[in-house]
């Protein structure tokens, strides 16, 4: 079983204030991942099982941003926040009908999880969040699309979890095989490479000490940019599921990790 994540930088113009998919790069992943899923008849599976998890990007993180969601507050703003949420959950929701209008227009059975709907956090980190239904789905041979969201959270009411942490929980309980994450670069670097052009391609990344030295990405947003990325797909590594950072604009890039092939970028593994 695989799963795919893709980057709100890649699905969408990250950077516009107002929400703006890049449909561009959208139906031409969909079209890599119906080729690594399927042969020409469609009637073989190539893949034993893939789940695929996207990012907010221009959708979501506007509203977060705005609303401060994940930030302490007073009791007495609970209700503004409350609209926040639901702000943001519904902007996650119209980015996730659009990639999923395309995913089935790409003739891939996909069907949307969203985790506001059945993931709970504490303190930030998921906790309570139950994977049977999506395991069904995939027995099934449907492929179950989760998204970065908002959530309820017993510490601090409401949270924003990343589509990396949801990505790190269910690899974990679904007992992934593989990690794809297709972000806009193609790899770790020793610094952000889209500011600086000393920046070196790191191919490997084992612990946490391998990338202790980075700066802190320039590229924050509300769920923790390249670093973040990598200290959850560490964990993983830990459990012994590897996985790879790859450049999803590159053309068919995609499609050759989901196949297994070899494809430039970082690889997160204990070996
Ligand atoms: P996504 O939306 O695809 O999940 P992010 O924008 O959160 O991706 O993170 C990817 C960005 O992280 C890159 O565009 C890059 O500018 C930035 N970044 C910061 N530091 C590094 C680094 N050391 N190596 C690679 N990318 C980095």
């Amino acid at each position: 079983m695989i799963i795919l994540k893709i980057g709100g930088s890649i699905l969408t113009e990250k950077d516009s204030a107002e929400p703006k998919v890049d449909y561009a790069n959208l139906n031409r992943i969909a079209e890599e991942i119906r080729q690594s899923l399927y042969s020409d008849e469609m009637s073989n599976d190539l893949i034993d099982g893939l789940v695929i998890v996207h990012g907010a990007g221009s959708f979501g993180h506007p509203p977060a941003k705005k609303y401060r969601i994940g930030e302490p507050f007073d009791m007495e703003d609970y209700l503004s926040k409350k609209i926040g949420f639901s702000e943001v959950q519904n902007e996650v929701k119209k980015l996730n009908s659009i990639i999923c209008q395309s995913l089935i227009e790409h003739g891939i059975p996909a069907v949307a999880i969203p985790p506001s709907a059945f993931i709970t956090s504490h303190n930030k980190r998921i906790y309570d969040c139950n994977l049977e239904l999506i395991k069904t789905y995939i027995g099934e041979g449907f492929v179950p699309v989760l998204f970065g969201d908002v959530v309820l959270d017993d510490e601090v009411k409401i949270a924003v979890i990343s589509g990396d942490q949801i990505l790190q929980y269910i690899a974990k309980f679904l007992k992934s095989d593989r990690i794809v994450l297709g972000t806009d670069v193609d790899g770790v670097y020793t610094k952000n490479p889209k500011t600086h052009d000393d920046a070196v391609h790191i191919d490997k990344v084992s612990s946490i000490e391998d990338i202790k030295f980075l700066e802190s990405t320039t590229n924050v947003d509300v769920t923790g940019g390249m670093v973040g990325k990598v200290k959850e797909l560490l964990d993983l590594a830990e459990y012994g599921i590897s996985s790879e950072i790859i450049d999803a604009n590159e053309k068919g890039a995609i499609s050759k990790a989901l196949q297994g092939m070899e494809v430039r970028g970082t690889k997160i593994s204990k070996e």
